[in-house]
């Protein structure tokens, strides 16, 4: 199965992308995730990413391409893989089309998380990442009274791009880069919308219902 996710910020997709993947045995391959382990490791792409990162823009396209290339070479992304932040705008989506064609393939689904601004905001402002397993946390509707991770024990840290002014601009980019790939992928006709608001094991059920007519 080769899905990608798509949503604005804060809609779910990390979080719903870790359960799908498990779910699916396919990797879960998140571009925002591989660009702050990047950052972290102080290596030169993590230093060209960050400047981009942190005013909440898109990183270029051909960084971002050469990147997610290398990754879906990998062995582990054979069978399937779920993609979680890319592609991010047409011209990242068409590249994606063009690669996996050439190699024979094409995605399977892409599911789009439906929330409103509101929920986005009230869910980024209390976002809170496991340093260790980088599983997601929200401070309110997981009650986290400390900064420990219930699963690991790992230390739990906010995002540098979480905070309110970088939100703002992230939402519009997401309006005028990310959004145009709903109707992109409904042209092609391989786009589901889920209600993404709710519990999150409800979100997962809603999600794998919608996954479920398209396995092979
Ligand atoms: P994205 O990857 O789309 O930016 P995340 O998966 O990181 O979004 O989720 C953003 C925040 O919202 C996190 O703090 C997460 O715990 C919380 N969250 C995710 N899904 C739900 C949900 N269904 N209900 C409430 N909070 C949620
Ligand atoms: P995310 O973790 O998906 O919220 O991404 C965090 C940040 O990483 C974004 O705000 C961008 O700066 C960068 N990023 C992630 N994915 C992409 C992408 N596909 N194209 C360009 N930049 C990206």
């Amino acid at each position: 199965m080769r899905l990608v996710l798509v949503g604005p910020p804060g809609a779910g997709k990390g979080t719903q992308a870790q359960f799908i993947a498990s779910n699916l045995s396919i990797p879960k391959i998140s571009t925002g995730d591989i660009f702050r382990a990047n950052v972290s490791g102080g290596t030169d792409l993590g230093k060209l990413a960050k400047t981009y990162m942190d005013r909440g823009d898109l990183v270029p396209d051909e960084v971002t391409i050469a990147m997610v290339r290398d990754r879906l070479s990998e062995d582990d992304a054979q069978d399937g893989f779920l993609l979680d932040g890319f592609p991010r705008n047409v011209a990242q989506a068409e590249i994606l089309r063009d690669m996996l064609k050439d190699w024979g393939l094409a995605l399977d689904l892409v599911l789009e998380l439906v929330v409103d601004d509101d929920e986005v905001v009230r869910r980024l402002a209390g976002r809170r990442t496991c340093s260790q397993c980088g599983r997601i946390w929200h401070v309110d509707f997981d009650d986290k009274k400390d900064d420990r991770c219930d699963a690991c024990g790992g230390t739990l840290f906010q995002r540098d791009d979480d905070k309110e002014e970088t939100v703002r601009h992230r939402l519009e980019v997401y309006q005028q880069q990310t959004a145009p790939l709903v109707s992109y992928y409904a042209a092609e006709q391989i786009l589901v919308g889920v209600d993404a608001t709710g519990p999150v094991e409800e979100v997962t059920r809603r999600a794998m219902d919608a996954i479920r007519p398209y396995m092979a």
